[in-house]
């Protein structure tokens, strides 16, 4: 029975997560859920769970949080609470980063379905789980998919590179004109993941590839020019491994963010679940890969430049990316003035390398008061 925190448990990954909890409920207890914006989904959940700790951001959500003896604990309490043997870090965005570290500082097992916090601070999330004893289990999919590749490997000498597969997301067929006029409501409707809306806009972008190339890096200790992207558009090879005597794993799977979720809950071991959907190659005979065309992505490019830059670059480009998705789904900015701004931003920082905390945090809200204020 694993003891587990849930933070971030009204978003996508959250309510996947306690759908697994559902389907294998004598392998897990829900000890801790902490919350978004969603106050009515997650009193539900306290009551269902019952959970010991529990958290809301809304202000005077404290009472409506009662299930037997539950009590309030910041995210930070929860991630390193003696009780707790998994975190699921599930919460969107930079928020992220502060329960990730605490987490790590005591020793725990975090599946991290949160980018950001290695795109941000990277090098820091990583030296502080070696230092403490903390782990860290990817929970996005390809970031899975390279995981279980490298089970039953030697180590990171064999590997010659890692191919992480893109869709090409919502606008994959549309042509640059187009993508000029495209909306809020068309840029959320990805062809074939279901997932939170940051997310699935930065898929249309291919910025959340870009992201995602940088999780690699910090995950796999790899170099950037050993993690190549390529098109894959129906989503059933999450990625794969090239090795240095030329063989490639891959792992393959129905686009479903609850196999991956699982296998970070379950590992080492693998559970038979009923309520997950199965593979029929026969059945979908074709899958195809190709080149990542960069000139519809600009994103993906100021993502890999981002990265070879360094230092604070890679958290000021998530800051300035988060506002800009931010104001699009507002209705503030158009799609392409995502890249417009992002790059405006990227364009006026002066990176700090081997940057602390502080250093990285401040980064953060310069780029974002920036990007807040950025006319477009
Ligand atoms: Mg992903």
């Amino acid at each position: 029975m694993k003891r587990l925190a849930i933070l971030g448990s009204t978003g996508s990954i959250g309510t996947q997560a306690l759908d697994i909890v559902r389907a294998l409920p004598e392998h897990f207890r829900v000890v801790a859920l902490a919350g978004g914006q969603n106050l009515g989904l997650l009193q539900q959940q306290v009551e269902e769970f019952c959970p010991v700790l529990a958290y809301s951001p809304v202000a005077e959500a404290a009472p409506a949080l009662t299930c037997g003896g539950t009590s309030i604990a910041s995210p930070e309490e929860m991630a390193g609470h003696p009780d707790i043997d998994l975190v699921v870090m599930a919460i969107a965005g930079s928020p992220a980063l502060s329960p990730t570290l605490a987490a790590l500082q005591a020793g725990k097992t975090v599946a991290l379905a949160s980018k950001e916090a290695l795109v941000m601070a990277g090098d820091v999330v990583t030296k502080t789980a070696l230092e403490h004893g903390g782990r860290l289990l990817p929970v996005d999919s390809e970031h899975s998919a390279i995981w279980q590749c490298l089970q039953g490997e030697h180590g990171h000498d064999e590997i010659d590179r890692i191919l992480l597969t893109a869709s090409g997301g919502a606008f994959r067929d549309h042509s640059v004109e187009r993508l000029e006029r495209v909306t809020p409501a068309e840029a959320l409707h990805h062809p074939t993941w279901r997932m939170g809306k940051k997310v699935t806009v930065d898929s249309a972008t291919l910025m959340n590839k870009g992201l995602e190339v940088i999780e690699a890096h910090w995950l796999f200790h790899l170099p950037f020019d050993r993690i190549k992207v390529i098109m894959h558009r129906e989503s059933i090879v999450h990625s794969m491994v090239e090795f240095v005597d030329g063989s490639v794993k891959a792992q393959l799977g129905m686009p479903d963010m609850r196999m991956p979720i699982q296998y970070a809950l379950t590992h080492p071991a693998r559970l038979p679940n009923q309520t997950l959907p199965h593979l029929d190659l026969a059945r979908l005979g074709t899958l195809t890969f190709g080149e990542v065309d960069m000139r519809r992505y600009p994103c993906l490019l100021l993502a890999l430049e981002a990265a070879r830059i360094g230092g604070t670059t890679t958290a000021v480009l998530n800051a300035a990316d988060e506002i800009a998705v931010e104001r699009f789904l507002g209705g503030d900015i158009s799609f392409l003035d995502i890249q417009r701004l992002v790059t405006g931003v990227l364009g006026r920082h002066q990176p700090t390398h081997n940057p602390d905390l502080e250093a990285i945090l401040e980064a953060d809200r310069w780029a974002r008061d920036q990007a807040r204020k950025a006319l477009m």
